[in-house]
This record gives C-alpha cells, sequence and structure tokens, in this order.
C-alpha cells in the first residue's frame, strides 16, 4: 500500500510535506521532468547549467563553478564539454545520423571532428547494442579523448557503402564543472544530505526523475524546514560528488544521515540500498518506511558499486548514506538507452517516491527520545483529557500508543524504537508523545 494514502499517515505532520498537500505531486514532477528531459547534459557544461537554472526557478540554488584542471583528491576537474551540432550525412546530403533528433546519437565528451569518410572507416565510431536492436545506447568518454556516434543496431546494420560526411561540432577546452546546492537552515545545524546527479542527456528515470524529484522536495523542505537542516546537491555523477567532497570535507562532521536518490520514476518497486555501516539510523528508518510501502519493495546491502554512494561511503569519509531507488541501476532493459523516455517513467511511481523520501526525512528529523516524567505507575490520563475510550471497551489505537510511549520512554530508546516494538505506526507513536510532552508527562531528551 503507498504511503500516499492520508488514513495510512495517520495524523496531519508537523513541519513536513503530507500527502493531503501533494495529491498532484506526481504530476508536476513529471511535468518538471519533462521540462528537463531534452536539454543534453554532461558532466560539464551549458547542459548542466541550463539544467540548474531550471531547478532554480523553485529554489535557491547556489551555483559552483570549480575550474578545469582543480585537484580533487586522485582526480582532476576535466576540461569543459560543449556541443552545438553533429550527423552523418549521406552522399544524397540526408542527415542519416542527426544530433538535432536525438542528443544520445553522440557519445558524450566527442572531440571535434569534421571528416569525408567510408562505411569502414566509420564503423570503428559507431556504437550499436546488438541486445536491444531499436534502442540508441548511451556512450560516454569522458577520460580518454575519442568521438563516436551512437545508433540502434538495426540502423547500423542498415547504412549504405558510401562515402559519409561527419561532423561533430563540439568543443573541449578549459571551464568549468558546475554543481548546485540548495541548504535549508533547521532547528538545529545537524545535517541530513540529499545528493542527485545531473549528468545524463535525454534519459528520464536516469536521471530528469531524480532532478525533478528532488527539486519539488527541496522547495517543501525550504517551505517548512524541521529540526535538522537540509543540504541537497545537484551534481554530475562521480567527478561532481568527488569535487563537492573535496570541497566540503570540513563540513563532513555535520551530516547525521544521508540519501542517495535517483531512477525514482519507472514502474519498478521502491528499493532501499544501505550505507556501508548498514546499522546508521538512516539504515533503520529508510528500511522501515520502504518495508512499509509494501511487500513487493526491496531492501538490499551495500556494495561499492552504484551512484554517489560509491565516493559517500568510501573508507576515508564513511558517511552514514544509503540510496533510494526503483529499479537500480542495470536493472531494467531500457536502462542506458533511448528506451529510457518519459514513457518509461510514471506519476503515480513519481509520487510513491516522494511520498517514500518525505517520509524518511520526516521520521529522521522525529524519531527522538523521551523520558517519562511520572514513572511511577500509569498517570491518570483521563483527566488530562487523554484517554479517549469509554471503561469496558473501544479502545483505540492512540490509547495503546500512549500507554507504549510512557512504558518504554527511558530516555534513550527513541520513538521508532518503541513503533517497531508496539506494531503501532510511527506517526500514531509521535502523535501520543507529542500529546503527552504537552501536557506534561514527557520531556523529550537532547
Ligand atoms: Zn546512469
Amino acid at each position: 500500500m503507498p504511503t500516499s494514502s492520508p488514513r495510512r499517515r495517520g495524523v496531519r505532520l508537523p513541519g513536513r510535506p503530507v500527502s493531503a498537500q501533494t495529491t498532484d505531486i506526481g504530476a508536476k514532477i513529471y511535468g518538471l521532468a519533462s521540462r528537463l528531459y531534452p536539454i543534453c547534459r554532461s558532466i560539464t557544461g551549458k547542459g548542466v547549467r541550463d539544467t540548474l537554472a531550471i531547478v532554480r526557478e523553485h529554489i535557491e540554488l547556489a551555483i559552483h563553478e570549480v575550474p578545469s584542471g582543480t585537484a580533487v583528491f586522485d582526480w582532476t576537474v576535466p576540461d569543459e564539454w560543449n556541443i552545438r551540432d553533429a550527423y552523418i550525412k549521406d552522399p544524397e546530403g540526408r542527415r542519416v545520423v542527426d544530433f538535432q533528433r536525438h542528443n544520445l546519437h553522440v557519445m558524450s565528451y566527442s572531440t571535434p571532428v569534421r571528416a569525408r569518410m567510408s562505411l569502414e572507416q566509420l564503423r570503428p565510431y559507431l556504437h550499436h547494442d546488438p541486445a536491444r536492436p531499436d534502442a540508441i545506447p548511451y556512450r560516454t568518454s569522458y577520460y580518454r579523448r575519442n568521438w563516436g556516434f551512437c545508433l540502434s543496431q538495426r540502423q547500423a546494420d542498415s547504412l549504405a557503402e558510401a562515402q559519409y560526411e561527419v561532423v561533430i561540432d563540439s568543443e573541449l577546452a578549459p571551464g568549468s564543472l558546475t554543481y548546485g546546492e540548495l541548504y535549508v537552515a533547521g532547528r538545529t545545524d545537524r545535517e541530513i544530505l540529499i545528493f542527485t546527479h545531473v549528468c545524463h542527456p535525454s534519459l528520464a528515470n536516469d536521471n530528469v526523475s531524480g532532478i525533478a524529484l528532488a527539486t519539488l522536495f527541496g522547495a517543501a523542505v525550504a517551505a517548512a524546514p524541521g529540526r535538522h537542516s537540509v543540504r541537497m546537491v545537484f551534481a554530475p555523477g562521480t567527478i561532481g560528488c568527488i569535487t563537492w567532497l573535496a570541497q566540503n570535507e570540513q563540513r563532513l562532521g555535520k551530516i547525521d544521515h544521508g540519501l542517495v536518490i535517483g531512477l525514482l520514476g519507472d514502474r519498478g518497486p521502491l528499493t532501499y540500498k544501505r550505507s556501508q555501516r548498514g546499522d546508521a539510523p538512516v539504515d533503520r528508518v529508510a528500511q522501515y518506511v520502504v518495508q512499509g510501502a509494501g511487500a513487493k519493495h526491496r531492501v538490499i546491502d551495500f556494495h561499492p558499486y552504484g551512484y554517489d554512494e560509491r565516493q559517500l561511503c568510501s573508507p576515508g569519509f564513511n558517511l552514514p548514506v544509503g540510496r533510494l531507488t526503483r529499479s537500480p541501476n542495470e536493472g531494467y532493459p531500457e536502462y542506458h538507452s533511448s528506451g529510457d523516455d518519459l514513457n518509461l517513467i510514471d506519476p503515480a511511481a513519481l509520487r510513491e517516491s516522494y511520498d517514500t523520501l518525505a517520509r524518511i526525512v520526516h521520521i529522521l528529523d522525529a524519531d527522538e527520545a523521551y523520558r517519562n516524567l511520572s514513572p511511577k505507575c500509569e498517570p491518570q490520563l483521563g483527566k488530562r483529557g487523554l484517554y479517549r475510550s469509554t471503561g469496558g471497551g473501544g479502545r483505540t489505537e492512540m490509547d495503546d500508543a500512549l500507554l507504549w510511549v510512557l512504558n518504554q520512554s527511558d530516555g534513550a530508546r527513541s520513538l521508532l524504537q518503541i513503533a517497531q516494538r508496539a506494531g503501532i505506526g510511527f506517526e500514531i507513536i509521535e502523535q501520543a508523545a507529542l500529546d503527552l510532552e504537552r501536557v506534561g508527562l514527557l520531556a523529550r531528551v537532547h
């Protein structure tokens, strides 16, 4: 059952977006993803800047430019890549392969080319995938200077022997790497870090679904900050994350919890991948939320491949950062090909992903420990207006929740631990704690 059901959420939550306010959030995320989809992104260049400019229409993103050549741990910020046009023309002057029709037709980071060549000479520069004969594959060559075109197997097989005109009007030159960062101050300076990659061209699930969802979630957090401060980073995969870590190493001690998010729009089941630690609070909370979202959903263990958890969970940092996706990387047939288009992503799936992220962040914020201030026997709840049932029957879940919270609040157990032991939804336990705190029977432990 999706977490978007208001009944399941139990109560209206203070300080965080709730589903009643976000009934059409899936459609909004889909709309934003559709706007971002046509842009030709890469790890640097105009595509990333144009993307972040659209994100900035929704949230107060700080834009950082890091010059090419900057040393970042074992890596170097590469030259900036930009592209205006590319094609392969047949002798009749027809563009048989055309970057203007699909930006996946050019291998990302292709060096400029202007040449006439035979099909035989051209073949080594053509990339196609026999396993997916109708799809244009996504290929990159960031760190080895090369050029190439990508096309469907079917089209590659149908090319006639001829002299072709081959043009890639690109530029690879010193510039900068761009990333965006949103910081929303909470009641404390302890941080929740949310990381999403922004480097893929026209691919919908991987990765405009993640960019769009992160953007609208950031707007909701900014409108209603919680206990933690929230830092959201929109950066190119791998090199962007490495660059961000190199520039922010002194601040990492403030991060209490984190999530890498992406691939959140396909119809596959939600997947939570644990942090390297495996037992961080974010692992406990995300596992609770994802498993509560239905039997199909998966929790998988850490492995050192994937997205930016590869850097954030590297041994020199070992941050408490897990990953939320639907189908994981390489986990669906359209992955990294033109098949990953706007038909693959779905507003209902985006909404469920959004609600899951919102609930994880809400619980991370609200999962505090309390102390029972009247621990000798049960305090009399009726005279404080908290005991709702009439004697002899009709005990409500909230009545039980009040008793569980009083019994278990020893100053060490957190609300989530109590919810799990009681078998009562977190939000009900949370509401019970807030009610007991209001009448002076419970105190928050800091
Ligand atoms: Zn990818």
